[in-house]
């Protein structure tokens, strides 16, 4: 349910309607537009009496949401949500024609590592460095993340680069170490219907990036960021990342058609990782290219200064100058569709 509020309602009258929902037991979520406040309501099991609500002062009119997803639909916010992250380089704004590069390691190897990247990332004109500190892994022989001594070089990174940091939580206990140390919490594809996290991640105070399940469809994704939007965390980042196919040329069969799919429905900025959709370096370069031609918010990318050595992911790391390339050319897109790169 959605409650529009008259243009000219005060703050007062906005609050008064929050504190009627709550009384109902259900939770209000109030949706600054710049035209009219709008206040959602969850948490109703059948319709909501509307009777109360639609006779209280500045209440133009009550609308049903008809999505099941209701405060990531258009019908809730019609203007595209900008999340803005503050780093010492600088903001980074994503989204409503703001376009961003994330760039850096898949997982944080070493000091000496994550600094030579950070070189790179902040040289190629980056405001935003990726790097788990936390890995998700398919084995568990596997290099699993340094842990908390990986949050500590993301932390010196930030510091003497300037570099906004998005990590990756892959449990509760990471999570409040994450966000601690981060700019950006990420949600891997594996968590994507972790209900539990992705609840604890919207009671987090930091934005959340959140990546496509490997074979989750349209509406489980906007269904999983609704988890994160429904405990009041409204800074959500939708991330494609590649989903299972029987096409086998590549790790993942990147999903661009999701980025018209995802922006007729839901107002909130999406990305697109080309690194695990394609898990070859020779195919990031052109996937990117495409990612923005179609209307991604930005690009998620893995990079290495030395791939062969990587502990985790090198085959689909792109050197630095191919970074340098990428940017450039995502750049000149983004400008052809009168977007603008950060
Ligand atoms: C990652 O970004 O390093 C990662 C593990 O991605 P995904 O969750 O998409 O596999
Ligand atoms: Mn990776």
């Amino acid at each position: 349910m959605l409650v529009v509020m008259d243009a000219h309602a005060t703050e007062e009258q906005v609050r008064a309607v929050c504190a009627r929902i709550e009384q109902l037991g259900l939770k209000a979520h109030t949706i600054p537009g710049s035209l009219r406040t709008a206040i959602g309501i969850t948490g109703n099991r059948g319709a909501v009496d509307l009777g109360t609500l639609e006779s209280l002062p500045g209440v133009v009119e009550c609308i049903p949401v008809s999505k099941p997803y209701k405060l990531v639909s258009l019908e809730l916010k019609a203007e595209p949500t900008v999340v803005r992250i503050s780093t010492p380089l600088g903001e980074a704004a994503i989204g409503g024609g703001s376009t961003v590069l994330i760039a850096g390691p898949c997982a944080i190897e070493s000091r000496e590592q994550a600094f030579a990247i950070a070189r790179h990332v902040r040289d190629a004109g980056g405001k935003l460095m990726r790097g788990g500190a936390y890995k998700p892994r398919t084995s568990p022989y596997s290099f699993q993340g340094l842990g908390e001594p990986g949050l500590e070089i993301l932390r010196s990174v930030r510091q003497e680069f300037g570099l906004g940091i998005v990590s990756e939580a892959v449990d509760h206990e990471s999570l409040d170490r994450v966000e601690e140390s981060a700019d950006v919490i990420q949600i891997g594809a594996r968590n994507m219907q972790n209900f539990s996290l992705l609840k604890r991640a919207g009671r987090a105070k930091k934005p959340v990036l959140l990546k496509r399940g490997m074979a989750a469809t349209l509406d489980e994704f906007l269904m999983a960021a609704e988890y994160v939007m429904a405990e009041g965390n409204y800074q959500v980042i939708l991330c494609e990342r590649g989903v299972r196919t029987f096409s086998d040329f590549t790790r993942n069969t990147l999903d661009l058609a999701i980025i018209p799919a995802v922006k007729a429905r839901s107002h909130l900025p999406i990305l697109v990782d080309p690194s695990h959709g394609t898990g070859k370096r020779s195919k990031v370069l052109p996937l990117s290219r495409a990612a923005i031609a179609v209307g991604a918010d930005g690009l998620l990318v893995e990079v290495h200064h030395d791939p062969a050595s990587a502990l985790s992911d090198g085959t689909q790391a792109i050197l630095p100058e191919e970074l340098v390339q990428l940017w450039d050319e995502a750049r000149q897109i983004a400008g052809v569709l009168h977007h603008s790169m950060n």
